[in-house]
């Protein structure tokens, strides 16, 4: 299923949407030919911005009758390539589709539209006390349904939980241009199975999402911030394995190794406080309303956070210096999306993090390869960044496929998974054998085939030889 985009199918996606919400020149269609996935580019034939799920209902039908595969496309900041148009086709972007629906304080509910920006969200509620916690460090620019599609985490995740988790009710349009309503303004619901929860973290194959019911929290009013420069790797993740152990939960626990550091202070000429001979650095972060618990728990996690050798802890008390010491952290992505360089976003068991990051090490002394790794090692997820800087093209072709093999057996090894929050996508499909039984797969083929039995949603996706 490769059927081009003819000049009959280009007239009729400019009478759904409008002639000028299709743009089918080079110049026009480059921005949506890559994400944010390392040097990926694959142009598509056409890119059609829709309003309404209405419109979008239509765009499928023709594209399914003309057998043309659909990429859906959220704010472009992925990192495993699911919005790339691998196959051409029609590039479907839902940044138009950018309303905040309903804000209801009563239900601490709300509803919008897929082309939200993350972060105008999480403001908007804000400012009447609410809090929406998923936070990929890409907020100000990735789109809520394309953090459901990925099923997105972020630092909060550790105490708050990930996309999924408040995710309640859905509008979707299948690919056979059905439009479906699944969940509701219900906490509870148990009709049926959850086609909410399938459709979270589907990565654009199974639906295109069009509206989405969220749960929202009251906002804490009070947060902590620590930051604990450590001289080994080992003695970071053993702290932090014995915070938890303790029973403090914190709302965001970051680990940042030297290396990562390093690339961020030569890029931004910034500094992180007090590394000295640092290996690795935590920022510990605590929130609530109740200050007198805050003040326990914040020395409790200093006393341990130097009972493991920190070499200093820093309590970061104002806005501004939390402020300061989260946009250091938070900019590493971008730092290093500017380099060349191969990202892999690894979880295990927090107790094997300490093995994960040691061997992680070994790994990268084998190849004689850079690696820069941080990541939001509450949950045990650690995003390991292959650096090409300093190797030819033929040593890093050649390294690359083996040292993330390695990466993918050790972590698999220690009961992890290939990916935590970036998604399979079309980078990491042909290691979907490495996490899952042939019979898991063979079951999510079924289902794929369920919703799509033509295959033209997000062709080239997940499955490790889905083709078009
Ligand atoms: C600097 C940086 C930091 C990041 N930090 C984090 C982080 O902390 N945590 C994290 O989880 N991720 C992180 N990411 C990855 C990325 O931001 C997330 O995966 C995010 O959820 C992608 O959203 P998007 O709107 O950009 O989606 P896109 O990249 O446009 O699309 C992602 C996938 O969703 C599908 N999709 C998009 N919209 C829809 C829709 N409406 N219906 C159906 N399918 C759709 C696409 O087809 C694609 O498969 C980071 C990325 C960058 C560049």
């Amino acid at each position: 299923m490769t059927s081009k985009v003819e000049a009959q199918a280009l007239g009729l996606l400019r009478a759904i949407v409008g002639d000028r919400y299709v743009l089918a020149s080079k110049e026009d269609t480059q921005p949506y030919a890559s994400d944010a996935t390392e040097h990926f580019v694959f142009y598509p034939e056409v890119v059609v911005k829709p309003r309404t799920a209405g419109e979008v209902s239509q765009i499928l039908k023709l594209a399914r009758e003309a057998r043309i595969p659909v990429t859906p496309r959220g704010g472009g900041t992925g990192l495993s390539g699911g919005a790339l148009p691998v196959f051409g086709g029609i590039l479907l972007s839902l940044e138009r589709m950018s309303s905040i629906l309903e804000i209801d304080r009563e239900n601490l509910m709300a509803v919008v539209e897929p082309g939200v920006v993350t972060e105008t969200f999480q403001n908007e509620v804000e400012k009447i006390g609410l809090y929406y916690p998923p936070d990929p460090a890409s907020r100000g620019s990735c789109l809520i349904g394309g953090n459901v599609a990925e099923n997105a985490g972020g630092p909060h995740a550790v105490k708050y939980g990930v996309t999924k988790d408040y995710v309640l009710g859905l509008e979707a349009v299948l690919p056979d241009g059905e439009i479906i309503q699944t969940g509701g303004k219900l906490l509870k619901d148990v009709a049926g199975y959850s086609l909410t929860q399938l459709l979270a973290g589907s990565e654009g194959t199974l639906a295109v999402i069009t509206r989405i019911i969220l749960k929202l929290i009251p906002l804490p009013r009070r947060r902590y911030v620590l930051y604990a420069p450590f001289p080994r790797l080992d003695s970071a993740a053993e702290a932090l394995t014995r915070l938890f152990s303790e029973g403090i939960s914190p709302s965001a626990c970051e680990f940042m190794e030297k290396s990562a550091m390093d690339i961020v202070e030569k890029k931004l000429g910034r500094h992180f406080p007090s590394r000295g001979q640092a290996e690795a650095c935590l920022l510990i972060e605590l929130d609530g309303n109740d200050q007198g618990f805050l003040d326990a728990q914040a020395g409790q996690t200093g006393a341990i956070l130097q009972e493991y050798r920190a070499l200093d802890v820093l309590f970061c008390d104002s806005p501004q210096k939390q402020q300061e010491i989260w946009n250091l952290r938070r900019s590493m992505g971008e730092v290093v999306n500017q380099l060349v360089y191969k990202g892999v976003d690894v979880v295990v068991p927090r107790t094997m993090l300490s093995r994960l990051l040691a061997s992680l090490r070994e790994i990268s002394k084998k190849y004689a390869v850079t690696s820069a790794c941080w990541g939001h090692v509450g949950d045990g997820n650690i995003h390991v960044n292959l650096i090409k800087e300093g190797l030819s093209q033929e040593q890093w072709d050649q390294i690359v496929p083996s040292a993330v093999q390695e990466i993918f057996s050790e972590t698999v090894r220690l009961g992890g998974s290939i990916t935590a929050e970036h998604g399979v996508g079309f980078i990491h499909k042909k290691y979907l054998p490495m996490r899952l039984g042939q019979a898991e797969i063979r079951l999510m083929r079924r289902i794929k085939g369920v919703f799509d039995p033509d295959n033209i949603l997000n062709p080239g996706k997940i499955f490790p030889d889905y083709s078009a």
